[in-house]
């Protein structure tokens, strides 16, 4: 059984106010874990107010180096420090804007395990890849470059997000949302056994409360990765009401 998990990426939005909307979010007693990943400044806040709560927090983005000359970034360990229980790390923003490699992500994806992060390694194609032949290949490059060999079920989620539906309200199909889910389910399990069957795979790309039942409906979619409709109570609630 994988447990499912609805994730909400803030990005670089969210003031204090908002915050109090986190502890009314729910997903009752054995429902989907819920996380919510706010600007790194607003992490210790969200911690205090969703103390007692179902929400957990995350960061979006950790540095692969413990300490140092760094100058703007964060060490994961102080993720863990604010109260954060994971990390996103390679989303394609993170990829585009700061030049991330895969192997920039493995190592950011390695020094979340190191201080006790859950790390969140996010892949997906641009629009002109999906409409080339080798699509699923880049896809699983990325998922082969991006994730640690120490990668397990408990330390790792990966969110499969495809570039252009990112912020787009465009979603893939959805048979183009089982045959990538599938295909990186089957790589996952080849590579780590038991732990690559029991690795959770989140979908994320323009989830909204009016398409989530539906793409949850795909085997290997144990969540979604959210990002506008992660904003507002009301908008990110039915997405978790969907994964109950
Ligand atoms: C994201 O930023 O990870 C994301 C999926 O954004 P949106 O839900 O707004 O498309």
């Amino acid at each position: 059984m994988r447990r499912k998990l609805a994730a909400g990426n803030w990005k670089m939005n969210g003031t204090p106010e908002m915050l109090a909307e986190l502890s009314t979010l729910t997903g009752g007693e054995d429902g989907p874990q819920i996380l919510i990943c706010p600007p790194a400044p607003l992490l210790t806040r969200a911690a205090d107010v969703t103390l007692g709560s179902k929400v957990e927090i995350g960061g979006q983005d950790c540095h692969a180096n413990t300490s140092g000359a760094h100058t703007g970034d964060i060490a994961a360990s102080m993720l863990k420090d604010a109260g954060a229980t994971a990390v996103i790390v390679g989303h394609s923003e993170r990829r585009a804007d700061h030049a991330e490699t895969d192997a920039h992500v493995r190592a950011k994806a390695e020094a979340a395990y190191a201080a006790g992060l859950t790390a969140i390694i996010c892949i997906g194609e641009s629009e002109e890849e999906r409409l080339g032949p080798d699509c699923l290949d880049i896809i699983a490059a990325q998922l082969d470059g991006s994730t640690p060999d120490t990668a397990t079920a408990d330390n790792t989620v990966i969110a499969y997000e495809p570039i252009w539906a990112i912020g787009t309200g465009r979603v893939p199909t959805m048979a183009q949302i089982v045959e990538t889910h599938d295909m990186i389910r089957a790589n996952l399990t080849a590579r780590f056994g038991d732990a690559g069957a029991h690795m959770r795979v989140l979908y994320g790309g323009s989830v909204k409360p009016t398409n989530a039942a539906e793409i949850f409906q795909a085997e290997n979619v144990d969540g979604a990765l959210v990002g506008g409709a992660s904003l507002k109570a009301s908008d990110f609630q039915p997405i978790i009401d969907a994964l109950a």
